[in-house]
């Protein structure tokens, strides 16, 4: 079967403004290269249910949302999360992305999906948008997996370099997931050490310094696939983002392209045997446009391998 990429121009059409990193052209750098390949369907996103937004975000929060994009120019929902008029649209199909995937899974449309969406998403919390993030799109995936089709053991890795904060507080209270992540620290959003284990000993956070080189990190990762595979999970969600490249100019990992391919084989092939090889992978960060989508699209070639 085969590896869906879930995609809307409006994506596209979400300005943050001269000089922001999390800009347009991320998605449309991706977008051309995988237009150059024939092993991959393309689909749009679906609306996000309103019941499953309630679940995720707290309903002032969303309701704040709603009203905050502006009529022309920007506004600033937090000190770097920036949105226009045409970005209320991307914002709701970015989470609706998820929705289009997970349906289209169930119904043995494709094997598996990579949700090629902005803005991103595992630094939005319950009650506030941060880091470029205003919706956590993996918290709704999850909820929706668990609302409509009762799964139990939802599994997200966050391979993006920073932790997801948002993607943490929102899944760390629901006894159906598994949150973990790898990424650096000390620094930016502060948090995701050991500690942070969730409500129900339901989520790993591996925090590694700066200047982490690849085989510094696959050999940490090796605790995420012990984890992985001592959880069991029958449905596999991953926060992609590709920032922990070496030549991202907003962290310090030193991981190469290569790495995304191998990081995402070695979860497939510890994880497919649960989940039957049913995962939806969401865009996170990744801010150098050709590392960007070489890597996205080492991390699509490994999906496809293992639909
Ligand atoms: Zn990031």
């Amino acid at each position: 079967m085969k590896t869906v990429i879930i995609n809307s121009e409006s994506y596209e059409k979400h300005i943050t403004g001269d000089g922001h990193p999390e800009q347009p052209k991320r998605v449309v750098v991706i977008k051309e290269k995988l237009k150059k390949r024939n092993d991959l369907i393309w689909k749009k996103p679906d609306l996000v249910p309103k019941n499953i937004l309630a679940m995720t975000h707290s309903k002032e929060y969303i309701d704040n949302l709603n009203s905050s994009f502006p009529q022309k120019g920007l506004r600033f929902l937090d000190g770097d999360t920036v949105v226009s008029p045409a970005s209320k649209k991307a914002v709701f199909e970015a989470a609706g992305s998820t929705i289009r995937a997970i349906d289209g899974i169930e119904k043995n449309e494709f094997k598996n999906a990579f949700c090629l969406t902005r803005p991103p998403g595992h630094h939005a919390e319950k009650n506030k948008a941060m880091g470029f993030c205003c919706i956590s799109n993996a918290g709704v995936a999850m909820n929706y997996l668990i609302s409509k089709y009762k799964y139990k053991k939802i599994a997200c890795v966050d391979f993006d370099v920073h932790w997801g904060n948002g993607n943490y507080n929102v899944m760390r209270g629901s006894k159906n997931s598994l949150y973990i992540s790898t990424h650096q620290y000390p620094f930016y959003p502060g948090g995701g050490t050991d500690k942070d284990k969730g409500d129900f000993n339901n989520s790993l956070n591996i925090p590694l310094p700066a200047g982490t080189t690849s085989e510094q990190y696959l050999n940490a990762y090796d605790r995420v696939l012990d984890r992985l595979i001592e959880y069991k999970p029958d449905f596999l969600l991953f926060s992609a983002g590709f920032d922990a490249h070496k030549n991202d100019p907003l962290a310090q990992f030193q991981l190469c392209s290569k790495d995304f391919y191998e990081i995402t084989k070695r979860t497939l092939s510890a994880t497919n045997k649960f989940t039957n090889g049913k995962v939806v992978s969401i865009l996170e960060g990744g801010y150098d446009l050709n590392a960007l989508a070489e890597s996205a699209n080492e991390h699509v070639n490994a999906l496809v391998e293992f639909n």
